[in-house]
């Protein structure tokens, strides 16, 4: 059974990539059971990011590592609060508070467009040049106010394209059908199998 060790510190992102693999031989495990530490997110972009995080577990523990990166872009914002969505509201934000400034920020626009981002990063080793690289989007709007309780972060305010509904008001499934997050991970178990990790 080979390890592989998972660059966060979230119990449900853990579950979440060990179901997906649950019919593969690997194994896995929080960074947290290595003792790997938060490294700076200096990037720019999801990706580097993704990498920094990936690279960083990798080197530590000496196992393979997978990295996530996510967030939400706001088109009317240039983007923002993109690689900033965990701390847009300042470092102790939360994400009443991070949604709450979006919704504020956004009070007076009328394009209204914005997409969740999901980068998904797997690296064979801490030197690894060539890491997995899996990308994927789900669009969407801003929406004027909270509905729904359901999901986490930005899922209230955030209607989803070609539906009435907010990603809040999705049960698990129907999100993780068309969400950022499922298709990034389809994408990168296709990735793996194509280089003959999987
Ligand atoms: P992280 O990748 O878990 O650090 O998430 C980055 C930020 O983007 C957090 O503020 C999340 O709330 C937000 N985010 C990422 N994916 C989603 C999602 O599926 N729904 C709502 N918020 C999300």
């Amino acid at each position: 059974m080979q390890q592989i060790v998972l660059a966060t510190g979230n119990a449900g992102k853990v579950k979440e990539f060990a179901r997906l693999l649950a019919d593969y031989p690997f194994e896995v495990l929080p960074q947290s059971q290595f003792n790997v530490g938060d490294v700076a997110e200096d990037g720019t972009t999801f990706v580097e990011n993704a990498i920094i995080k990936a690279r960083h577990a990798a080197r530590i523990t000496g196992l393979p590592a997978i990295a996530d990166d996510s967030g939400i872009e706001v088109d009317a914002l240039q983007g923002q609060p993109g690689i900033y969505s965990a701390r847009y509201a300042g470092d102790h934000g939360n994400a009443e508070a991070n949604l709450q400034k979006l919704l504020t920020t956004m009070a007076a626009k009328t394009d209204r467009r914005a997409r969740f981002q999901c980068v998904l990063v797997f690296m064979r080793h801490g030197e690894d040049p060539s890491p997995i690289i899996a990308q994927a989007s789900w669009e969407g709007a801003i929406a004027h106010g909270k509905s729904g309780d359901a999901g986490h972060g930005y899922d209230p305010i955030f209607t989803v394209a070609g539906d009435s509904r907010s990603a809040a008001e999705l049960s698990d499934d129907e999100k993780n059908a068309v969400s950022h997050r499922g298709k990034a991970l389809a994408l990168l178990v296709a990735g793996l199998k194509e280089k003959g990790i999987l």
